[in-house]
């Protein structure tokens, strides 16, 4: 058992330095709060810091937030919180231009207008990048600088929180090795659960914990069913298994081809579309291959590197891509504040939500709102007056960490395609994220979105707008706005 010492208290204890994290902890200390910074990972670990396509933004001269908003819309198959997306396509013009303001270069013309990415499922070019297909690493090298240098923010790195500090029914800071931070409201930005699943675009720490830390603490948890698969992850063996190829490379001409040679769909699909087309080429016994050679690849130096570096040059060769897990949908239920259902605890990134991306997350929309309900969070949670912890804090012990078995459990009973076997097999899973997911998606007895029941192939449309939420054993639907 661990006993930790609590050290001073904060206004804010931010969990997590990915994109979310860093920038909620800079919005707050802006704002004259005393943030604690905990990130368990160094910096090149997170999600974020991998992230390639960008940021969508209705920032194109045709572009208006009403297009934006009708493809998270359409994307999202009828899931999605209109009020939510309404939020994120209004305000993310903004995030970005903050965003240059605080020292990102967003890539821009000769002429100085911004370059904008077309991905799959966008009607317009909006997506925002830096460095061609690394904006991640400068987004999050950037943020870290200014997190590095602002005295209002103490930085524990390699730091993991292991509880929540719950005391009369609120949340009163965390909980870590070896100190306990007592913190009027807590963040939490630990990203997504993707790396649950064997095949995987996410870094390794991407195991949901803090979907864990809110479900111990009695906050509700929302859409776990919905994990969105990329569909374009490299399929070879070896290191370069899994790494993802930004569908931008799509949005400027790359084509998905048979090993025959044969196109099979719309490149330019949403992601689920795209993911059971290139499944249905698979279970055929053919390869599902994507070729770059009319793109120019000079835009994507990282994804030149990373295939050089496995002896593939996209001017010559055609890359064996699979589907992957890559983000998850579901996590701490918050509203457009970031406020969860237990008192003083805030989520914001991959591991809130709010009903934004529905059943199918619009391309780059994640980055978006990391920053737009980031924004809203620390701002709401520095103003808010929440009493500090009078007791002491819970002794804990390390947290429970998935295994292999779990992992593959995770891909073959809730992979792109699943069914009642399957998923009734997985609720038995020693992890508990996993049987969460597992009655999640038995729950949901349709196919919508990235949740591909074959044995309810059809969409229900008594569904549509309605959440699977979890609380402590409590399982229920509820219909979002
Ligand atoms: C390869 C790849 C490419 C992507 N490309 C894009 C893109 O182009 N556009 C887009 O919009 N989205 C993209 N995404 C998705 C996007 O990157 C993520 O949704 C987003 O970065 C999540 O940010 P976050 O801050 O919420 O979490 P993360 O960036 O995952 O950060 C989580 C942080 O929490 C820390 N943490 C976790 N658990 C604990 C704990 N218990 N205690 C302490 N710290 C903890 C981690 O160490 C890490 O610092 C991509 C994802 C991947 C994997």
């Amino acid at each position: 058992m661990i006993l930790p010492v609590p050290i001073e208290p904060v206004d804010l204890a931010v969990v997590g330095a990915g994109a979310a994290g860093l920038y909620t902890a800079l919005v707050a200390a802006a704002e004259g709060a005393r943030v604690a910074l905990v990130s368990s990972s160094p910096l090149a670990q997170s999600a974020s810091y991998w992230a390639q396509g960008g940021l969508a933004a209705a920032l194109g001269p045709d572009d208006t937030v009403d297009l934006h908003l009708g493809d998270t819309l359409a994307a999202g198959r009828g899931a999605t919180s209109r009020r939510m997306a309404e939020i994120l396509c209004t305000e993310a013009p903004d995030r970005v231009r903050e965003l240059e303001r605080l020292g990102i270069s967003f890539d821009r013309s000769p002429a100085g207008d911004l370059l904008l990415s077309l991905e799959g499922g966008h009607t317009r070019r909006r997506v925002a990048h830096a460095g061609g297909s690394a904006t991640g690493r400068h987004v999050t090298a950037q943020l870290s600088e200014l997190v590095t240098a602002e005295e209002r923010i103490d930085v524990h790195e390699r730091t993991s929180a292991l509880a929540l500090w719950v005391e009369d029914d609120r949340c009163a800071g965390v909980v870590t090795e070896p100190v306990a931070i007592p913190a009027a409201a807590t963040v939490l930005a630990t990203g997504g659960a993707a790396a649950l699943w064997q095949r995987t675009t996410n870094p390794g720490g991407a195991i949901g914990s803090g979907l864990t830390l809110a479900h111990q603490a009695g906050a509700a948890l929302a859409d776990l069913e919905f994990m969105q698969f990329h569909p374009t992850a490299v399929a070879l063996e070896g290191e370069l298994d899994g790494f993802l190829v930004t569908e931008a490379v799509r949005g400027d001409g790359a084509l998905l081809v048979t090993d025959e040679g044969e196109r099979f769909v719309d490149e330019l699909a949403p992601r689920d579309e795209v993911t059971l087309a290139i499944e249905s080429v698979m279970r055929a016994g053919r390869r599902a291959l994507l070729d770059l050679r009319p793109v120019d690849m000079h835009a994507f130096p990282n994804i030149v590197e990373r295939l050089s570096r496995a002896g593939i040059d996209p001017a010559r060769d055609l890359v064996p891509v699979a589907p992957a897990a890559h983000y998850m949908i579901g996590g701490v239920v918050t509203d457009e504040r970031g406020r969860s259902t237990l008192r003083g605890l805030y989520a914001v990134g991959e591991c809130g939500c709010t009903g934004v991306h529905g059943a199918n997350r619009l391309a780059s929309n994640s980055l978006s709102e990391c920053f737009v309900f980031g924004r809203r969070a620390a701002l709401c949670a520095f103003t808010e007056p929440v009493p500090l912890p009078a007791g002491s804090p819970p002794a804990t012990g390390p947290p429970a960490m998935p295994g292999e078995a779990t992992r593959a459990a995770l891909w073959s009973d809730a992979g792109p395609a699943r069914d009642a076997g399957g998923l009734e097999r997985l609720a038995g899973d020693q992890y508990p994220l996993a049987r969460l997911i597992a009655r999640s998606a038995l729950e949901r007895r349709e196919s919508r979105g990235c949740h591909m029941r074959t044995d309810h192939p059809a969409l229900d449309p008594a569904l549509d707008r309605s959440h699977t939420v979890v609380r402590g054993a409590d399982q229920q639907r509820q219909a979002w706005d």
